[in-house]
């Protein structure tokens, strides 16, 4: 299970939750991370979409573990909007789930920019920016 933080400042573009994100989301804030598994075919995928990328079938839910490792990353370090411009510099990375054959993108953050390396273990943590929802966030472990 993931820690859920709650931000009840969230002052940053509000995911919408709609459509096939929706239950993702939702999951987030109970602490748990989901892919997409299609029955039919045995494929995994994320992000979510309303059918199996290999066979079109509609996709079920897997909860799968919230670590794994850096395989790519980038560093923002000009970015002039608010709120992303009073967080500089950041990270933003892609990360290799341990159990699951699929890539996740998000926020890495609790370790110096420059500090960061690809295959730096990290979990995830979920940030609750309204009740029930919640984004997923990245940190070394
Ligand atoms: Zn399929």
């Amino acid at each position: 299970m993931m820690e859920v933080v709650r931000d009840r400042q969230w002052d940053r573009p509000t995911p919408a939750g709609e459509g096939e994100f929706g239950p993702w989301f939702e999951a987030c804030a109970q602490g748990r991370l989901l892919i997409q598994r299609c029955d039919a075919c045995g494929h995994r995928q994320w992000y979510p979409r309303a059918v199996c990328t290999k066979c079109a079938a509609t996709p079920a839910w897997e909860e799968v573990s919230h670590r794994g490792t850096v395989y790519t990353f980038t560093i923002i370090r000009q970015y002039h909007a608010k709120p992303f411009g009073g967080e500089l510099p950041y990270c933003v990375a892609m990360v290799d789930l341990d159990d699951a054959p699929v890539r996740m993108f998000g926020t890495l953050t609790g370790i110096a920019v420059d500090d960061v390396r690809v295959d730096l273990p990290v979990e995830a943590y979920a940030v609750e920016y309204t009740p029930g929802r919640a984004v997923p966030y990245w940190r070394p472990i």
